[in-house]
């Protein structure tokens, strides 16, 4: 077929590929599915771009190629390689980077945008991919949240535990990271958040110096967290790697990456510096929210 490959997408009504392709084309504009299946590949009948969106289709990874199919129709839709025969697959997609919600470089001078291509583009992407990889065989695992995958480790196959234990907590504490900072962040939190961090630490400050030991105290690469624990109280925590409080019952509220990844090009080894800078950018509305959120 002469058309030109340009990516692919999971599908859902939402998608930025079927958003793009509605910009470009009419609806009811009629075009073939190629799918591509271990190998062999074959084409649908004609169908309307508008069902693309539908639930039967919205499992297939789709490329919008722009170009022309052999047939002539005026575009063409890859699938891209299916593991399991289609009759089969259930209605899974698989994990996904999410966007940042701000620009990559909202968050300067306190972390810089060359830092955040490389920690979100980069090493998001390779804990998601990682991810997708270790589950390609198990498909009912993959319409679990990654929350849900991450809080009970103990279910998932020992094959592909210690995998799914990295790359799944990966891509729940970014997934987190990300919206637990912002540009013009910082600051103090407020309301009842701020109530319970006084009756917990004593004072703000007291958190922050908790935070900061505990971030810097932690060896290696790792994380340190403000949790709800078991029983509903605050409390301060650091794991290693990319293990996440879920696994231990805890609900993280706020953490922060101490990988050398997160911060090692502007701040060298100087991790108290990055920290600081941090505090600079935490949001406390979404910290809030996820503390009202919980019911406790
Ligand atoms: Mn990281």
């Amino acid at each position: 077929m002469n058309a030109d490959y340009i990516g692919s997408t999971p599908i859902t009504s939402n998608s930025p590929i079927v958003k793009s392709l509605e910009s470009v084309v009419d609806r009811s504009t009629r075009a073939h599915l190629v799918v591509a299946e271990k190998g062999a590949v074959s084409l649908t009948s004609p169908v309307n771009i508008a069902t693309i969106s539908s639930p039967f289709y919205s499992y297939l990874n789709i490329a919008y190629t722009g170009g022309q199919c052999a047939n002539r129709t005026p575009i063409c839709l890859i699938a891209v390689p299916l593991i399991v025969p289609i009759a089969m697959r259930r209605h899974s997609m698989a994990y996904e980077v999410p966007p940042l919600p701000y620009d990559y470089n909202a968050l300067e001078p306190h972390i810089d945008e060359q830092t955040m291509h490389l920690h979100h583009d980069k090493h998001h992407q390779a804990y998601v991919t990682n991810l997708n990889n270790a589950l390609e065989r198990y498909p009912d695992l993959q319409d679990k949240s990654v929350d849900d995958i991450v809080h009970d480790l103990n279910s998932i196959p020992e094959d592909i535990r210690m995998a799914v234990r990295n790359n799944g907590g990966g891509h729940a504490n970014h997934s987190l990271f990300w919206m637990l900072m912002k540009p013009n962040g910082g600051g103090e939190p407020s309301g009842r958040l701020a109530e319970a961090i006084n009756q917990a630490f004593g004072s703000f400050a007291e958190l922050k110096d908790k935070v900061n030991k505990a971030a810097v105290g932690r060896f290696g690469s790792g994380w340190a967290w403000l949790v709800l624990d078991k029983n509903g109280r605050l409390s301060v925590m650091s794991t290693a790697n990319q293990d996440n409080p879920l696994t231990e019952g805890m609900t993280p509220l706020l953490g922060v990456d101490v990988w050398e990844h997160a911060y090692y090009l502007k701040y060298q080894n100087r991790r108290a510096d990055y920290l600081e800078a941090w505090w600079n950018v935490v949001n406390w509305d979404e910290v809030a929210r996820r503390f009202e959120s919980s019911g406790k």
